[in-house]
């Protein structure tokens, strides 16, 4: 346990971030712990000095103060003390993170407020670099990413985006920690649907009354086609007639095992254009360890049935650094996805969240994963992925970090030209508002030209959702038909 003596405590949760990307999942107190980090700030003569000391080193960081904006003012003062404490760790451990003293889930959003002051995306990936310390090729990243997004990001005013989300799946991930449940005996399916299509027809006046249209649909989870098919057409119809100017429909098939002729056919005749196949790894034994219940055959058969039923636009889910698999194990299953040639792959990185099965598993066996031994593996497998699908013509059009990660790394979606994804482009980048529907998903608003952004969750519990839906639609309807005047200040940076 480490202890955090700090002259700023108000920023005590990003230091503890800044903690972790360097010792892992460590509890971080205020109180008591075994290694003290002390902290001192003090201002004066229109400079800010942060001075950090523990295990006998002191590192101290000066620059000049920010005035102004006490918003600006409040991102400008974490940035420092996270900067000072990170610093401060680089100099202990001799370890430097591939994305130097960021902690956050959107690190292009860096990049894009640096080219909102006028810079193009390298000069901007350069500043991003020399700012917070990222690697050079994490900087180039960021750049390449923004390019792709260029014409794609924005959405048209008044345009939201539609998150569907159905939490059911057959048998449960060890590494999930999503609202998602173990279909079962399906007892709870019809219910759920049922709820699912009420909300649909409640948020149906509710957007007709904010006067907004959408522009991208998502169906996900779960694993939507875990459901009877006929269950999925009653959502899909649903959504379809309410709101029915959409430009993209995706659909999460997920798990190969769901997926068979007759949901890809009702899919492709619903214009569902995109569809996601995810092999995750194609190494038999890997997939039996994480608990999911398909082979890599399947997920070979569930594709090859898609490409016969004509789906052209096809996304493939790896995860690099699964328990168990070696970088050559991750580069077999890379061969595989290259070979089948999917118009967009998304490559993750393992994430442990805490609620996951396999957090438990691992505490029990006492193995330090997301500590530096297994990271090392994670970073060769990311950095294959990457060569290797920009060779073959894929481009990386989004990203986004997860705590808990291995080796602190991140989540890439690579696609071909033209076949970028626009819910994932909009809800990564927050530059639309998202309508969220089904258990746990949560509604994003965005107001003042997305400086502003109000947040609606629903409740988790299949159950409670089926109870409390119409709840459910009058938070939606609070945060986004409330009269401007009652919205609170502008969102934390
Ligand atoms: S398929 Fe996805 S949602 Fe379902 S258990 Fe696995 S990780 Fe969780």
């Amino acid at each position: 346990m480490i202890r955090l003596v700090t002259d700023c405590p108000e920023f005590f949760s990003d230091l503890g971030d800044v903690l972790r990307l360097f010792y892992g999942d460590v509890t971080v107190s205020l109180a008591e712990g075994d290694v003290v980090f002390e902290h001192r700030f003090a201002e004066g003569a229109g400079v800010w000095t942060d001075t950090w000391t523990s295990q006998g080193r002191t590192e101290t960081l000066s620059r000049p103060a920010c005035a102004g904006d006490p918003l600006e003012v409040k991102r400008a003062r974490k940035r420092q003390v996270k900067l000072g404490l990170y610093n401060l760790m680089k100099a202990l451990t001799g370890v430097r993170p591939p994305w130097g003293s960021l902690t956050g889930i959107r690190p292009t959003r860096l990049l894009y407020e640096a080219m909102e002051a006028g810079m193009d995306a390298d000069a901007a990936a350069r500043r991003v670099e020399e700012e917070f310390d990222v690697s050079p090729d994490r900087a180039a990243l960021l750049a390449e990413i923004a390019r792709m997004q260029a014409g794609v990001r924005e959405a048209a005013p008044g345009q939201f985006d539609l998150y569907i989300g159905i939490p059911f799946c057959r048998t449960r991930c060890s590494y999930c920690s999503f609202a998602s449940g173990e279909i079962g005996d399906g007892k709870l399916v019809e219910p759920y649907v049922r709820a699912l299509l009420r909300e649909i027809e409640r948020c149906r006046a509710l957007m007709d009354e904010a006067g907004m249209a959408l522009r991208a649909g998502y169906v996900g989870g779960g694993t939507p086609t875990a459901i009877p098919c006929a269950d999925l057409e009653r959502i899909l119809a649903a959504a379809q007639a309410a709101f029915p100017t959409a430009v993209e429909w995706t659909v999460e098939a997920g798990r190969p095992d769901t997926i068979d002729a007759e949901k890809l056919r009702m899919l492709r005749d619903r214009g569902v254009g995109r569809i996601s196949v995810n092999p995750q790894t194609f190494n038999d034994d890997t997939l039996r360890r994480i608990g999911r219940a398909h082979t890599g055959a399947e997920t070979l058969e569930a594709y090859a049935l898609a490409r016969a039923l004509g789906f052209d636009d096809i996304n493939m889910d790896l995860i690099a650094a699964l328990p168990g698999e070696t970088p050559e194990d991750f580069e077999r299953t890379l061969d595989r996805v290259i070979e089948l040639a999917p118009e967009s792959v998304t490559v993750h990185t393992l994430a442990i969240k805490r609620s996951s099965r396999l957090h438990e598993q691992l505490a029990v066996a006492g193995n330090g994963y997301g500590q530096l031994e297994p990271a090392r593996g994670a970073e060769a497998m990311i950095a294959s992925a990457r060569t290797r699908l920009m060779a073959g013509g894929w481009r990386p059009y989004y990203l986004y970090r997860q705590k808990h990660m291995a080796g602190n790394l991140e989540n890439v979606g690579y696609a071909r030209p033209g076949k970028a994804c626009l819910y994932n482009i909009g809800n990564m980048e927050e530059t639309v508002s998202v309508l969220a529907l089904g258990a746990g998903a949560i509604s994003k608003w965005l107001f003042d030209r997305a400086l502003r952004i109000e947040r609606a969750p629903n409740v988790r519990n299949i159950e409670e959702y089926i109870r409390r839906v119409d709840e459910m639609v009058e938070r939606k309807r609070s945060v986004i038909l409330k009269p401007q005047s009652e919205k609170p200040s502008a969102r934390e940076p």
